[in-house]
This record gives structure tokens, sequence and C-alpha cells, in this order.
């Protein structure tokens, strides 16, 4: 089931990434740092009562040297199309402008939910000035302050009450999500369409198509796979398509909702910045990742090719050096039968769960073969381990103290884990606890 969607919409200014990162909190803040990766918050998650949601700052959105008003268009229409309700900021300091009513103009026309926000609005004495943004004809306005965290529970709980009603129909549990993500013209559609058979007509990008239809199941070999923003891969040409922060976000909310993330690269043209940005983004959200190499067909290739290309791959992207590598065609089906059932094998590494006894076995073979190095005459002794979670798999040692567990120990004992155990395509995490 996917999640709701509140998009923030507003002059610069106003306060909107101040209000963004109230209702998101610290909570983005786990992922790791990594160059290349961005890090700007344009989305986050929010909890409001027992609601969680995405939310978009759509002002951390580069339209390009656009005049203002242009910005601000693209923007609303943005927010229009990725969200379920649209909290739109204005500046009550400044009160009332031009630009607020286009926007507004544009907004009311969407039929989308909107919530009015009346930002800066820090003390009592001047509460009052939320009256005249009536006029903008989008029912009551909410008197806020973002920085002092004033007034927004009342607007939360509008916001909430506007989320669509879930659908009646529970999704199949055992479904295996999955997104295919690639720079513009790598072959998303086309995987889509060969995956999927011609015959199937999937998405429609009517006006009023519920956000829940850009999700596409259907069933192969008796196992449901849902391709998860579909519409995303088939939509093009929009402006705001072709900036790079509003493609990572688009790629970025796909993943989050997926189990198994495709990363597609162009056999002919190799890797690209943007490629490592995206399959950073899988890694970090703790997704499954297969790597497929399209267009292989048009390639001018001898018996080395594939494997320099394996070789490269595997120097660009270090850091997902898990991920299975396929090569294929959309365009002349090579290879792509083996698409699904790697798909599933990976989704099953994902959630797979080693029996305690087993992981022990192994944790306690690799301590004799491979002692842990002294530290300052110190050394690591582990006590047990245990696996807490799957999706991705995350594995607890009981250590005696956890400063002496290294990293490259750390990456020692994943490797004898993934030896032992598979775990092909799905990242692992091993934390440490202190036993006394
Ligand atoms: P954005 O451009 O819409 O994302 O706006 P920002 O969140 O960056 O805020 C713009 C400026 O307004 C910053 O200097 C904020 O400190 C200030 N600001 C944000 N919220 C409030 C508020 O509730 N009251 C006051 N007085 N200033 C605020
Ligand atoms: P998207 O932008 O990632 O959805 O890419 P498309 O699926 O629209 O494909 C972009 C172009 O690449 C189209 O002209 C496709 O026909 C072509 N294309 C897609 N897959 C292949 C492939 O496997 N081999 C070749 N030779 N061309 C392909």
């Amino acid at each position: 089931m996917s999640k709701p969607t509140v998009a923030i919409v507003g002059r610069p200014n106003v306060g909107k990434s101040t209000i963004f990162n109230r209702i998101v909190g610290g909570r983005t803040a786990i992922v790791e740092d990594r160059p290349g990766v961005t890090r700007d918050r344009l989305y986050g998650n929010g909890t409001w009562l027992d609601h969680e949601f995405h939310v978009i700052d759509t002002g951390g959105i580069d339209i390009g040297d656009e005049p203002l008003l242009m910005q601000m268009k693209a923007q609303a229409e943005i927010a229009i199309e990725e969200s379920d309700v649209i909290l739109f900021i204005v500046d009550g300091k400044t009160g009332l402008t031009e630009a607020d009513e286009e926007v507004a103009r544009i907004l009311r026309r969407s039929q989308k939910p909107v919530v009015l926000g009346v930002n800066k609005l820090d003390n009592t004495k001047i509460r009052d000035q939320k009256y005249e943004f009536y006029s903008l004809g989008l029912g009551d306005p909410y008197g806020i302050s973002g920085a002092h965290g004033l007034g927004l529970g009342d607007l939360l709980d509008q916001v909430i009450k506007d989320f669509p009603d879930e659908k009646d129909a529970p999704e199949d549990e055992n479904a295996i999500r999955f997104t295919l993500i690639g720079r513009p013209n790598v072959g998303k559609s086309s995987l889509v369409n060969a995956i999927l058979g011609k015959e199937r007509v999937i998405v429609s990008d009517l006006a009023g198509t519920t956000r829940d239809a850009i999700d596409t199941p259907f069933s192969r070999d008796g196992q449901t796979y849902v391709i998860v923003d579909t519409a995303g891969i088939r939509r093009r040409g929009k402006i705001y398509e072709k900036t790079e922060k509003y493609s990572v976000l688009r790629a970025q909310r796909a993943i989050e909702e997926s189990d198994v993330v495709l990363v597609l690269i162009n056999g002919e043209e190799g890797i690209i910045e943007q490629d490592k940005k995206i399959a950073g983004i899988a890694h970090d959200a703790g997704r499954a990742v297969i790597i497929v190499v399209n267009k292989w067909d048009a390639v001018n290739k001898d018996d080395k090719t594939m494997d320099k290309f394996r070789k490269k791959i595997r120097d660009e992207f270090q850091f997902i050096s898990y991920a299975p590598i396929v090569f294929l065609s959309a365009l002349t089906k090579q290879r792509l039968p083996q698409l699904l059932p790697m798909i599933q094998q990976v989704a099953e590494n994902h959630s797979l769960r080693v029996q305690t006894s087993l992981l022990n076995d192994c944790i306690m073979d690799t301590v004799a073969m491979t002692p842990p190095p002294s530290d300052k005459g110190r050394r690591l002794k582990i006590y047990y381990a245990t696996q807490v979670a799957v999706r991705p798999p995350v594995f607890i040692l009981f250590v005696n103290d956890p400063e002496l567990l290294h990293f490259s120990y750390i990456r020692h004992i994943e490797n004898r884990i993934r030896e032992t155990f598979g775990f092909v395509g799905t990242p692992i995490k091993i934390l440490s606890r202190k036993k006394n």
C-alpha cells in the first residue's frame, strides 16, 4: 500500500523548508554520507497521529532560470501530479501577493485537496492577519509559525483528514514490488513493455487517475509482481522531468515503495554519475538491487566485452558488490527470461531469515579461522549473534566491547555470512551491542 504524499508549495522565503523540517523531523538523517549522493532534503517521511506519509518540498526543486512566476507554476504542477494533499504556504507578515493568487488559481483548478497555512504568525497579536487569505478561495486559512512550531497540529489534522480513503482490496502480501530506475532513454518503458507483453495496456495518464494506478500488478508462474511507478517510467517530455533533482526525487520515492530496484545502465554508453547516485539511494534505503545493462544487442562485442563491462561496473559500484548483473536487450528480448526469476531470487534473499544456530556456527567458525586483531592489548569477543530483521536482513553481534569491532572485521564477517547463506542482491546490516 502506497503511503499518501503531501507536497509543500509556496513562494520563496515563506518558510516551506522550515515547515518541511518540522514535519519530517530527524527521521531522514539516518543515511550514511557518501560523496556524489544527493543529500538535499526535498523528500522525507512524516508521521502525524496514526498516519505515515511522504512529504515533498517543491521549493527545493530547481526548475532552471525561469522567472519566478514560471517556477512557481511548475512547482505547483509537480505538487498536483505528485501528491494527494497540497500544503500551500503563504507569508502572513508580508501579506497576500500576486504570485500567491496565481498559484491559488492553479491549485483550485486541480481539484486536489489544498490546506492553506499562513506562516510567520509568531504570536497571538498578529494571528488575525490570516483572514485576508480567505480571498484565495481555498477554505479556512491556518495561522502557523514554522519557526516556533505553532499551529502545526491543527494544520496536520486537516492534512490527514484530506488523505484519500484506503482501498478496501488488500494487496497480495507476497507480491514482489520492483521498480526500474535509470536516466531518460535507457530503455525503462521498453523493458516494462517487454516484461508485461504487448497485449497489456498498463497505465492511464488521464487526469483524475488515482495515484495507485501508477503501480502495475501482474502474475507470472504463480508469483505476483507489482511494477512501482509505471506512470513515472512512461511519462516523459515535461520540462521538469529533465531536471536532475526531480528525477532523483521520483527515483527516491519509487525506491522507497519497492522491494527490488533494477538499476538500468545503457550498454551502448556506459556508466554515468547519475547511475551511481541512484544505486546509492537504493543501497541506503536497504533495498535489493539488480544491475541491468540494457541495449546489449546494440553493442559491438567480442568474447571479452561482457567481462570488461562487468569489471567496470564492479569498480564503479563497489558499494553494491552484492548486486547481480544481467546483460539484456529489451528490444530483442535477449536474456529477458532470466530477469523475473532473478527478481524473485533477490527478493527471497532480501527477506531471508537465517536460523540462529546456523548463524552462530558461521560466526564462530569465522572467529576461529580469523581471530579479530587485538586493539591496544584488548581483543574483541563475540558471544553470539542473532538476526533481528529482514528486508533487509539485519544482524546483531553481542560483544564484549563494540569499540573493538572495526569496520574491516565487520566486512570480513559480512563476506563470510554471504558465502555461507547467499544473500545475493540484498544489502545486509551488521550491528553490535555490548553484552555484560
Ligand atoms: P522557503 O524558501 O519557503 O523554504 O523558506 P525558509 O523555510 O527557508 O524560510 C525563509 C525565512 O523565513 C528564514 O529566514 C526563516 O527563518 C524564516 N521563517 C520561517 N518560518 C518562520 C516563522 O514561522 N516565523 C518567522 N518570523 N520567520 C520564519
Ligand atoms: P526510457 O526513457 O528509459 O523509458 O527509454 P525508452 O524505453 O523510451 O527507450 C529509449 C530508446 O531506446 C527507444 O528508441 C527504444 O526503442 C530504445 N531501446 C530501448 N531498449 C533497447 C534495447 O534493448 N536495444 C536497443 N537497440 N534499443 C533499445
